[in-house]
């Protein structure tokens, strides 16, 4: 044993003789998927991806992470790209290295449980597009949920890398549910269903270094398969996490360039390139071929993301990990949503009530969706309880997640909880205990009668059937049959620099100059509306290029405060460590007063027709109305369900009567305090 475990320093000219390692670290990449949904939102766009491609292909990587997550989500959804489409791209660039993708066992890339028929074809077609290795996870580590994919993964040829989701309920590894032993008896069930590797997904930055070692050099004991360790940065503790990981004799650890690295993303990959040079370990990478990448990135890249950044913070990590053990990603949403309730005073409610609901919730690990379930029911929980009654607005998911739908949560669901959540619950008031797609009845066939021809081809179908709101907006957008917003159109490093421009002289005050002597022209339809903010304050600048000049047709300066120090609107899980897709960026053209307060209802109110309007409770976007227009409702029926943070809420009648008028549709986003119905 050397003074450095099993890391030994070899003696070389690291300039002439560089040895190749005996046991050479294997590095996947996660710039390209996990990076920039750690920081910006998951909003690369594939064109964006190009420049460093081919050069990344150089490297070396064991893979590279290109898929999956929130990707597919985003991408059809605020980016107007379609997610087959950039597996595609990418593959004619990378020739040699890997692809990997994350995929959330039977919720595939979404936040439930699909039925089998669509859990295979989302597999097969993934492989036809380029896919090689799939890092599958389940939230409440319940493999039940890996059944219906991973013999597809293994039919078509693909590497099956099965996760464990690292949790904690210990400041530390141990106490009795997430013991060394928990994750030694998952990693033997993973190898059991054919592992080809065993990764250790720590989503939120939560495993200790000696953690770390002990558990690595457990896993190397008890299992064949290679040991990956996935650990966020969030609370700082990763890069000597890895370390010891690596001493421990881990095969393979994920890292990011460095451009994409740190905050609630990964480590960067370079100080480890550097760390073991000359090593039994040695990556065997060129600083130099790296250094030359990041110089694009921040060259050609970044400055079109920066703004995405969430730079509210001059810290990179996030102490409340440390404190809480609240992902990054989760505590932003939260924060968000309490912000667009105007109940930000309630953080440490919010604090205090997390840990009962999960434990409630059957101290479950708290990862996309979990995260999402448990921190929108504590919100939920604290905004809108009243002292004798909890659990007054039960999502959708929570009742599910009582039912069984995601599986077996690590310990019992306290029994009060769940039968309230399972009072009057569609599909029964006695949960399940089988794997929850039995349960499940196809879906794909239903898909295609509702799709039609819209989806030319199994991709288009599961664009539809995987998101059937979004995904059916995407697909006619994508084939000519409805204009493509410009809020999904991207911006150029030209934008940036007449951005950049133009809030600097709305600084000194010249804009407003300027227009006092000129007349505002009138604005065009191709009008492009940044908001942009620079050291705390914010401006709208609008830009519209006809007659090939940029016109400035308002910058108005707006306390960064009133609607949240990001570009998107608040409510957006900017730097998503369990990461949602936030909900879509106030459209650019929205004024800024609107940006900042939401509009009353734009509904006629009630008053004077003697109705009782249904409001929404909370901002968010309809799913679907259960009644229209004419229909008798019971109270207590539910009339609408509205999507928020993901989670669905369906929305009561508040007495009995006759619909009298229904005021948005289907994939409408709505405002809290939007008449979303009248009941007369
Ligand atoms: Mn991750």
């Amino acid at each position: 044993m050397s003074k450095y475990n099993q890391v030994e320093q070899v003696e070389m000219n690291y300039e002439k003789d560089r040895p190749k390692a005996k046991n050479p670290l294997k590095i996947e990449d996660l710039s390209l998927r996990d990076g920039h949904q750690s920081l910006f939102a998951t909003r690369g766009r594939t064109e964006d991806m190009i420049p460093v491609a081919e050069k990344m292909d150089q490297i070396g990587f064991w893979a590279v992470e290109v898929w999956g997550g929130a990707t597919f989500d985003t991408m059809h959804r605020f980016l107007g790209e379609d997610p087959w489409e950039r597996l595609r791209t990418l593959k004619r660039y990378f020739k040699k290295t890997p692809f990997s993708m994350l995929l959330r066992g039977q919720n595939l890339v979404g936040y439930r449980n699909y039925a089998d028929d669509v859990a295979k074809l989302f597999v097969k077609k993934t492989v036809d597009n380029g896919m090689e290795i799939f890092r599958t996870f389940d939230a409440l580590n319940d493999f039940r949920n890996f059944e219906a994919v991973v013999p597809v993964i293994k039919e078509c040829g693909a590497h099956f890398q099965g996760c464990i989701c690292y949790s904690l309920t210990e400041p530390r590894l141990g106490g009795d549910v997430y013991s060394l032993d928990y994750y030694i008896k998952k990693a033997k069930a993973l190898e059991d269903m054919g592992a080809d590797s065993i990764c250790i997904k720590d989503m939120a930055g939560l495993i200790a270094p000696y953690d770390a070692y002990e558990l690595i050099k457990a896993l190397k004991a008890s299992v064949k398969p290679m040991i990956h360790l996935h650990s966020h940065f969030t609370s700082g503790m990763s890069p000597l996490s890895h370390l010891k990981a690596i001493e421990a004799g881990v095969d393979i650890i994920d890292t990011c360039l460095t451009p994409y690295a740190y905050r609630t993303s990964h480590a960067a990959l370079e100080p480890f390139v550097m760390s073991l040079l000359g090593t039994n370990r040695d990556t065997g990478f060129d600083i130099n071929a790296l250094a030359d990448i990041n110089e694009i990135l921040e060259r050609d890249v970044l400055p079109k993301y920066k703004h995405l950044l969430d730079d509210t913070k001059v810290s990179v990590i996030d102490i409340n990990v440390l404190l809480h053990q609240t992902p990054g990603g989760m505590l932003s949403n939260l924060v968000n949503q309490l912000k667009e309730m105007d109940a930000l005073d309630k953080i440490d409610e919010v604090y205090k009530e997390l840990p009962r609901v999960r434990k409630e919730l059957g101290q479950i690990p708290l990862v996309t969706p979990t995260s999402q379930i448990v921190g929108t029911q504590t919100v939920n929980n604290v905004l809108f309880d009243t002292p004798n009654e909890r659990y007054k607005m039960i999502t959708a998911q929570v009742k599910d997640l009582c039912y069984g739908l995601y599986g077996k949560t690590s310990v019992a669901i306290d029994p009060e909880v769940q039968k309230k959540a399972l009072k009057g619950y569609d599909r029964g008031e006695t949960p399940i205990t089988c794997r929850p797609a039995e349960v499940l009845a196809p879906e794909l066939e239903k898909a295609k009668n509702e799709i039609k021809d819209l989806a030319l081809d199994d991709e288009d179908l599961i664009i539809y059937a995987l998101f059937p709101v979004t995904g059916k907006k995407y697909l006619l957008q994508k084939y000519g049959k409805e204009k493509v917003p410009d809020a999904v159109k991207p911006i150029t490093l030209e934008d940036v620099a007449k951005q950049k421009e133009m809030v600097e002289k709305a600084k000194k005050g010249e804009l407003v100059e300027k227009l006092k002597i000129k007349e505002v022209p009138e604005k065009s339809g191709n009008i492009r509306t940044f908001n942009v903010f620079v050291d705390g304050e914010y401006f709208e600048v609008g830009v519209d290029e006809v007659g090939g000049f940029p016109v400035i047709t308002h910058a108005m300066p707006a306390p960064a405060a009133a609607g949240s120090a990001s570009p998107v609107r608040s409510g957006a899980p900017l730097k998503s460590a369990s990461p949602l897709p936030p909900p879509p960026p106030k459209p650019r053209t929205a004024p800024v007063a609107s940006a900042a307060k939401p509009e009353p209802a734009k509904a006629a109110e009630p008053v004077g027709t003697g109705g009782t309007p249904i409001k929404a409770p909370m901002p968010g976007m309809i799913i679907r109305y259960e009644k229209k227009v004419g229909d008798a409702v019971d109270e207590g029926e539910t009339v609408v369900v509205i999507e928020a943070m993901k989670m669905e809420n369906a929305l009561p009648a508040p007495v009995s009567g006759v619909i009298k008028a229904i005021n948005s549709k289907s994939g409408d986003s709505v405002a809290r305090g939007d008449v979303l119905a009248v009941i007369g």
